[in-house]
């Protein structure tokens, strides 16, 4: 309404003035051409003298209260016509400058002509109200009034009628998303015909619900798993402790149970430090990166897990590169000595022969093969595999919590290196690794041994 009313406003006083501009003019030029007539009718034709040029001019008044003086140099009065102000020698004198001069006193237009003949000099003087532009003026003034008034009234009404259509979507928008809360995430806005801002607004804030919907129930149900996993472990023992505790029991009854109990804990305790582990790599965004060699975090991931199964044979093969810098990666080798580690430990858990760790080293990625022949894991199953908790139909005898893959996704995801796992059943699994090799270090062929 501000802006409306502003432009209404510059633009009316551009009219008013123009138009007052223009009136003036034309009245000055009138006055002006009295003031001449008059000079020449009197003083160059000798046939018309005062008495008659003051008949004439009687005759032929056009303006309110119109004065017409003529003088000679000296002021001295030659011809005068109802004259009042310009009775006044000073209001004369004051005026009288360069060949033609307009003035106004007390709202009166005039004008000061300077007339020569024959060598003589005289001070010609008009004067008038100008009574048609103040009437006209003022009716201009009263119409730019009432139209401004009316626009700017106008101008409100479709302004509030629009944007009250063009608000609607949003107040409806705003409505929906008020209701949705962390248990209602299954709402979803109207996304109309996907077509316009608001539309596309929607559609967006629809997927971001869609996501965070997704990541709730996940973390739900990843609560819930932990839960279960922590619990079951702790009901047995605590119903086994109970029995054990209702009767005498002999010493080696008493050893062989606490040994139970404490590999029960010691399990309960692994299945803890990984959680937490998880649960560190799916907050921390700033684990420290630093140039490694991934050669030599897979030995000591290895040389870890020979300990665990001593009589395992895990074969790397890898082709040395001249230039050691070649197995470098920007990387974290505590996080990456997990992945590894939890890749071999698997792959000795399913399998019983030996295992192989293959290096590839090509020009954009650094690929390693950890390949078993066990057991495998069923096809339908290799898609969802990765997720916390999951663990395949044909391992419910083998010990394990299905938290291993999980953390080495995301250390992949963190590495943005990419995880393929490809298993037939009785025949084997084989999990590839590509990680993406430096740059500048592929460009200048660094040296980082
Ligand atoms: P866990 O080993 O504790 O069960 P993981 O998250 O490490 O949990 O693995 C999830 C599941 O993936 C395993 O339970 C198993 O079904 C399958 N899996 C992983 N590695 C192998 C492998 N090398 N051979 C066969 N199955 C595997």
């Amino acid at each position: 309404m501000l802006i409306v009313a502003g432009i209404l406003l510059f633009f009316s006083a551009l009219v008013y003035y123009f138009s007052y501009e223009s009136q003036l003019a034309k009245f000055r030029q009138s006055l002006f051409d009295r003031a001449k007539n008059t000079a020449t009718l009197l003083i160059n034709v000798e046939e018309v003298d005062s008495s008659l040029l003051e008949k004439i001019q009687r005759s032929t008044i056009s303006w309110y209260s119109e004065e017409v003086v003529l003088t000679d140099s000296a002021y001295n009065l030659l011809y005068g016509y109802n004259s009042r102000i310009l009775s006044d020698t000073k209001v004369l004198s004051e005026n009288a400058s360069g060949q033609i001069k307009y003035f106004s006193v007390s709202g009166k237009d005039g004008v000061f002509y300077r007339h020569n003949f024959r060598n003589s000099t005289y001070n010609v003087y008009a004067m008038a109200f100008d009574r048609s532009r103040f009437a006209n003026l003022s009716d201009l003034r009263k119409i730019l009034l009432w139209s401004i008034i009316f626009s700017v009234l106008f101008s409100v009404l479709l302004s509030y009628f629009f944007a009250t259509r063009a608000m609607k979507p949003i107040s409806k928008i705003i409505r929906t998303v008020k209701e949705i809360n962390s248990l209602k995430l299954n709402s979803r806005l109207d996304e109309g015909k996907k077509k316009d801002e608001i539309e596309q607004l929607s559609v967006t804030f629809n997927e971001l619900l869609s996501d965070l919907e997704t990541a709730f129930r996940n973390q739900e149900d990843f609560v819930s798993n932990a839960s279960h996993e922590l619990r079951t472990p702790l009901s047995v023992m605590i119903v086994e402790s109970d029995y054990f505790l209702s009767h005498n029991r002999t010493k080696e009854e008493y050893v062989k149970h606490v040994e139970g109990l404490v590999r029960d804990l010691k399990n309960m305790n692994s299945l803890i430090n990984s959680l937490l582990e998880l649960a560190r790599l799916n907050r921390d965004q700033s684990i420290g990166f630093t140039l490694i060699r991934l050669d030599e975090i897979v030995f000591t991931a290895i040389q870890i897990i020979k300990e665990k199964y001593r009589n395992r044979k895990i074969l790397p093969k890898i082709t040395y590169p001249e230039n050691g810098s070649e197995l470098v990666i920007s990387g974290n080798s505590g996080m990456l000595e997990i992945a590894f580690r939890n890749l071999l430990d698997n792959a000795c858990k399913f399998s019983d022969s030996y295992i192989e760790v293959e290096f590839t080293i090509t020009d954009d990625f650094i690929i390693i093969n950890v390949s078993d022949h066990g057991i495998g894991i069923p096809v339908n199953e290799i898609e969802t595999i990765r997720e916390p908790f999951k663990r395949a139909s044909n391992v419910r005898f083998i010990g394990g919590f299905g938290i291993g893959l999980s953390l080495v996704t995301r250390v992949m995801e963190l590495h943005s290196a990419e995880l393929k796992i490809s298993s037939r059943i009785n025949e084997g699994s084989r999990f590839e690794m590509k990680f993406p090799r430096i740059k500048e270090q592929r460009k200048n062929g660094e040296n980082i041994d």
